[in-house]
């Protein structure tokens, strides 16, 4: 399982219980990838309902793009992980990806 895995799990998830959740691992993270560091400008009015993202523009392939938070299941999904605040961790998505279903 590779990137499309938060969209999964949120069909399985209450929409409600996913934005709480989301705001707060994002808030326990402060809201910056657990990986890499990086940290997305976060709305003074944020509450989880959508992923923090930011446009991104590779020069050398004339490429747009888009970096977001995403939260990652910190024993995978795949292999039995719960949709709990202890198991996931915040991730961009260049991190998120190239971890894939690995703990
Ligand atoms: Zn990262």
């Amino acid at each position: 399982m590779a990137c499309g895995a938060v969209i999964i799990i949120s069909r399985k998830v209450h929409p409600d219980t996913f934005r709480r959740t989301r705001l707060a691992v994002h808030l326990r993270d402060d809201f910056k990838c657990q990986h890499c560091g990086w940290q997305p400008p976060v709305p003074s009015d944020y509450d989880g309902r959508y992923a923090l993202s930011v446009v991104t523009y590779d020069a050398d392939q004339g490429k747009y793009g888009c970096r977001l938070l995403e939260l990652d299941h910190i024993h995978p999904y795949a292999r039995g992980g719960k949709f709990q605040i202890g198991n996931l961790q915040t991730l961009c998505n260049y991190c998120n990806c190239s971890k894939g279903d690995r703990v």
